[in-house]
């Protein structure tokens, strides 16, 4: 067996008498390319090449299974992210924190480059930081829609916020659209990335090269946030 590389994916190549090529991503994340004795290389490379977000999905999967999420503790100074950047946490004594002129408070929010919650709301605190990325992402949501449904030529009619585990959007019936609460702590450009594929699937629901050309005619940089998703989407997680 031999292996080779192709747009950055290596992969074991084995020679069979099948008569067409097929690829597997077995258990450990080896991509294991099967061929007939004949196929040249220069086809095989453009089958790998052809595959390639098929395989990247692949990959995220068994990452995503393979790996234990970041952990992250409630405690002051510790990260938490929002549309890419890490923002601090600070604990405010007090049950809640007062939020410009109105006379309510909240248990969290992101002030001046810090998450401030109140202390006594710590042990709920993974919820309140729940409900604060729902929030975001509906607010994210109003403004970016409407930058790409009349050029994909959709409509979005409902947005469901849930927890989709390692799956970042899923396209539901009626044109509504399933994000993950997760999605909010990825940059904003590929949060876009994430809207855009959910929005085209509305059109085209398989990963079609139609499918793909779309994306691309909306987002020519694509791959580049299949890829930051594929190598960092772990880390996305409370
Ligand atoms: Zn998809």
């Amino acid at each position: 067996m031999k292996t080779g590389k192709m747009d950055g994916l290596e992969y074991t190549l084995k020679r069979s008498n099948r008569k067409s090529m097929g690829i597997s991503i077995e258990r450990d994340g080896t991509i294991m390319m099967t061929a007939p004795h004949h196929a040249e290389l220069i086809d095989i490379e453009k089958f790998v090449s052809e595959k390639r977000i098929w395989i990247y999905q692949k990959l995220a999967q068994k990452k995503a299974l393979n790996r234990e999420g970041p952990k992250r503790e409630f405690v002051n100074g510790q990260g938490f992210l929002y549309l890419g950047k890490s923002y601090r946490l600070k604990l405010i004594d007090g049950s809640g924190i007062k939020s410009g002129r109105s006379s309510k408070t909240a248990p969290l929010r992101l002030w001046h480059g810090y998450f401030e919650l109140a202390e006594t709301e710590n042990a709920k605190a993974r919820n309140h930081f729940i409900s604060w990325y729902r929030k975001q992402i509906k607010k994210q949501l109003k403004e970016r829609i409407p930058r790409y449904d009349k050029r994909i030529g959709v409509k979005v009619k409902d947005v469901r916020i849930l927890d989709l585990g390692h799956r970042w959007a899923s396209c539901g019936k009626n044109g509504s659209i399933n994000f993950n609460w997760r999605s909010v702590m990825a940059p904003v450009w590929v949060f876009d990335y994430i809207l855009v594929h959910e929005m085209v699937h509305m059109i085209e629901r398989g990963h079609t090269d139609r499918f793909w050309s779309l994306v691309a005619r909306v987002m020519p940089d694509y791959e580049e946030y299949a890829l930051w998703l594929n190598e960092n989407g772990a880390d996305l997680d409370l």
